[in-house]
């Protein structure tokens, strides 16, 4: 979730914390230990840029926990990054791996820059200069960063590069989201959306609903939305409504078809940041709405898809009679008053950290396959996928039933637990 201008992502990671905190009457000590990250790291990177000049940028990583094993999580370029925004982040990643159960910790990193103003070689500078900075404190068993907001393969292959040659030795298992073919994974593209809907299958089992008998409406038309809209579709069930961001007009459509959106269609008319051509989608008989108009389908799911604070108390009162299920791919869709109406409604919600959890699963699987040196096939990834982000929903969902939690509560209960257990398991507190 981004966090700028007055609002303190922190302070949130903080606040939703301490309320689960008091649900399971967590200890005074896991209390101290998890309110904050374990280690942070700030530092400057010095760069030459492209006319001769030195420019220092600020570098931040924070370790969150790493009780269940190395650091995990993204580095942000972004002009407005703050250590705030990177502690919560990396909070968030160690509830997200601890709740798919995988065995890593939470980390998150950031350098204050815009890309959009700097060169691929002053780029590079501080991608390697990054790395020089924490050369000895990440690393395959420490910590293991990832792309996050405005980086990419290109920069992880940089980071790796420069860590393999301080460290004198290959070492592919230091960062993931890297190309196929250069120890990227395979899958990796369909994980999160795939991810959601394998969490919303078993949830429609739990309510007694078949995908055939269902639709959808989605915010979103990007890599989540995408994957999530095909396996969906798989299902059976019928996706009436998506939207995006238009470059153009500096505003999103909704494109609504009642009949069912047709997949192929639409990616052939999509540009590559996800945005759809509204007027060859009209062309082909989509109705093109104001892009708000996602929320207020006649639909049984929907699936926010695009970014942090859709679903707010503006508009959660426009949530459809029918809708029985909210399935969250993006990173922290509802706001917190729009939470509590859902909860209220009895909406059914995979949150976010639950049902977008594919991501970091199949990253996590990256690692391995870079750590032994052997690939798997995509078959592979997609099943121990499946595997993984179906247990991880069953142990949150058993929950909710059994202590009649909501299932964001209970998501973070099971979190904190497996945090916290293996604090103490270890000895720490
Ligand atoms: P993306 O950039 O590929 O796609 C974003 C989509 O949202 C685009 O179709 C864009 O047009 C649309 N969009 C932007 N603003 C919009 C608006 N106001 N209304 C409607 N549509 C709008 O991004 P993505 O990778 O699909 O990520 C989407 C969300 O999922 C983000 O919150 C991201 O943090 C989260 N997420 C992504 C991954 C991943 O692996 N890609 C993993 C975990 C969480």
């Amino acid at each position: 979730m981004a966090a700028k201008g007055s609002f303190n992502a922190f302070e949130m990671a903080r606040t939703q914390f301490d309320k689960i905190a008091d649900v399971i009457q967590l200890d005074q000590a896991a209390r101290d230990l998890l309110r904050s990250p374990m280690r942070e790291y700030h530092f400057s990177i010095p760069v030459r840029m492209d006319d001769g000049t030195h420019k220092v940028f600020q570098g931040f990583r924070c370790q969150h926990n790493d009780a269940r094993g190395p650091a995990k999580g993204g580095i942000r370029f972004h002009p407005q990054e703050t250590i705030d925004t990177v502690r919560a982040l990396s909070m968030w990643m160690t509830w997200k791996c601890a709740v798919a159960d995988i065995p890593l910790g939470g980390g998150k990193g950031g350098v204050i820059c815009d890309p959009h103003h700097l060169s691929m070689r002053e780029q590079e500078a501080i991608c390697r200069g990054w790395v020089r900075q924490l050369a000895r404190d990440i690393g395959p068993t420490r910590d293991v960063p990832a792309p996050d907001v405005m980086t990419n393969a290109q920069h992880m292959l940089w980071m790796l590069d420069e860590f393999e040659t301080i460290h004198g030795a290959k070492s592919p298992g230091l960062i993931t989201g890297k190309p196929v073919g250069m120890g990227g994974s395979l899958g990796r593209a369909q994980a999160t959306g795939y991810g959601v809907i394998y969490t919303l299958r078993e949830a429609l089992k739990e309510l007694n609903l078949r995908a055939e008998q269902t639709t959808a409406s989605v915010q979103g038309f990007g890599n989540v939305a995408q994957y999530a809209i095909q396996l969906y579709h798989q299902l059976g069930g019928r996706v009436v409504c998506v939207s995006s961001w238009d470059q153009e007009d500096q505003t999103s459509y909704a494109f609504l078809r009642k009949s069912g959106v047709d997949l192929q269609e639409l990616l052939a008319i999509t540009d590559r940041f996800g945005g759809i051509d509204k007027k060859k989608a009209a062309a082909k008989g989509y109705e093109v709405l104001p892009g708000d108009q996602w929320i207020d389908q006649d639909v049984e799911i929907l699936m926010p898809c695009a970014l942090e604070n859709q679903i707010s108390a503006d508009n959660v009162g426009r949530i459809g009679p029918r809708v029985k299920i909210i399935a969250e791919g993006a990173n922290g869709p509802t706001a917190p008053e729009a939470d509590a109406v859902i909860h209220k409604r009895g909406i059914f919600v995979i949150p976010d950290f639950l049902a977008n959890a594919g991501g970091v699963t199949c990253s996590y699987f990256e690692q391995v396959q870079s750590n032994m040196n052997y690939y798997w096939e995509m078959d592979e990834v997609l099943g121990k996928l499946d595997v993984k982000m179906t247990s991880a929903y069953l142990a949150v969902s058993e929950l909710a039933r059994k202590q009649k939690l909501y299932m964001r509560d209970s998501a973070y209960v099971v979190a904190i637990n497996r945090v916290a257990q293996a604090c103490r398991d270890r000895g720490w507190i």
